[in-house]
């Protein structure tokens, strides 16, 4: 039997990086230091070389690199943050951590925020929106100049959640930069990925950094100082370790794997049942993931891939304003948000990982033109 063509294959990568990550872990654990030590240092340099911004604050995770940006830029409880019904649960779960009420707008056809909506939308309000957390989802990079426009425009404060899209460019922009600060995600799954959870805080503004660690470490400035009612939330020595020696290396080229296979998904997969999402203008992604919206019978197509051996996911079925737990949340929708439903109605996430071999990017290629074609 074929081996199955998963949607993440962590043993694979273990393989692969097993001597370098024990090396790490031996490192660790001989310099006698385990929590925010020299080697959060110096993978918080290396980050920062590798992502074009001044500073990195590792934290435990994106969730809370969202937060922590948030609270930096002083949002007030209460007070709106324009954001996108479509993503992962922790952008507005951070939102509201941080005190802020969530207002979503309808994305476009790449299935990222709406920027042409969004600038009509902050021309026409009376009440002036101060912040925006848009989100850089499936990999792909918001158009970038027309961000930096925009928060120019209306003075907006912007976070930008770059949790899926590390390394990510719009015409030679890197996500990250434009926004006051940014948020990006270690959890396995993603682009970079450690073993375990983990997230770091990006920005230029160096009082930001400052503030960035002080909020990470329970507040403090200096040991037993707490300027501010902060979190626990450290990187751990060993997976900045293990991040630096095992997989930030491998980030480019494991990049590039992931835009050849999606090139070859994008040029090969004909079949009149599916439709493949445009990049936004001038995305320069990254591909997380390889989201296509199947215009029918969705079900049946992922039961038609499992039964060739090809595993597939959803981002995302619920939209966050239809979350159960959102039901008690003080929030707002700007708009129908259509173009957020039809991905939340139709899209399959296709495997997308550096291990992927060119055999399973072709079985994935050829159960997605033999579905209904027999
Ligand atoms: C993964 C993710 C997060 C949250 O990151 P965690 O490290 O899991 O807390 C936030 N936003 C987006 C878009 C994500 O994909």
């Amino acid at each position: 039997m074929k081996p199955r063509v998963l949607l993440n294959d962590f043993r694979a990568q273990w393989r692969d990086i097993r001597g370098a990550a024990l090396e790490a872990i031996d490192s660790v654990g001989e310099s006698g230091w385990l929590v925010l030590g020299k080697h959060v240092t110096l993978f918080e340099e290396k980050l920062a070389a590798v992502t074009g911004v001044q500073h990195v604050v590792g934290c435990a995770n994106g969730l809370d690199a969202i937060e922590i940006s948030l609270r930096i830029l002083g949002l007030k409880p209460g007070e709106p943050v324009i954001t996108t019904p479509l993503s992962a649960f922790a952008t507005t779960l951070a939102t509201i951590r941080a005190g802020g009420v969530p207002v979503f707008t309808d994305v476009d056809e790449s299935g990222l925020l709406d920027l042409v909506a969004l600038e009509k939308l902050l021309s026409d309000d009376a009440q002036p929106f101060r912040f925006f957390l848009p989100v850089h989802l499936f990999g792909h990079a918001l158009d970038l100049e027309k961000l930096g426009e925009i928060k120019e425009r209306f003075g907006l404060h912007v976070v930008e959640d770059s949790a899926q899209a590390i390394l990510a460019r719009s015409n030679g922009l890197q996500v990250g930069t434009v926004g006051d600060l940014s948020a990006i995600s270690f959890y396995p799954t993603k682009n970079l990925g450690c073993m375990g959870d983990g997230g770091a805080i990006l920005t230029n503004n160096d009082d930001f950094a400052n503030t960035a660690r002080a909020l990470r470490d329970y507040g403090q400035t200096k040991k037993y100082l707490h300027a501010y009612i902060g979190l626990n939330s450290r990187l751990d020595e060993l997976h900045a370790a293990i991040l630096t020696h095992a997989l930030l290396p491998r980030l480019t080229l494991a990049t590039e794997r992931r835009r050849a296979i999606a090139a070859s998904y994008r040029s090969d997969i004909r079949s009149p049942h599916l439709v493949i999402p445009p990049a936004p203008h001038r995305s320069d992604s990254v591909y997380h993931l390889f989201p296509i919206l199947v215009k029918q019978d969705r079900a049946e197509f992922q039961q038609h891939l499992h039964s060739h051996g090809i595993d597939s996911a959803i981002h995302y079925p619920v939209l966050i304003p239809d979350q159960p737990a959102m039901a008690g949340q003080n929030s707002e929708i700007r708009g129908t948000l259509l173009n957020a439903r039809r991905f939340a109605e139709q899209e399959v996430s296709l495997p997308m990982h550096a291990y992927l071999s060119d055999t399973d990017v072709e079985r994935v290629i050829d159960a997605c033109n033999n579905w209904r074609e027999a």
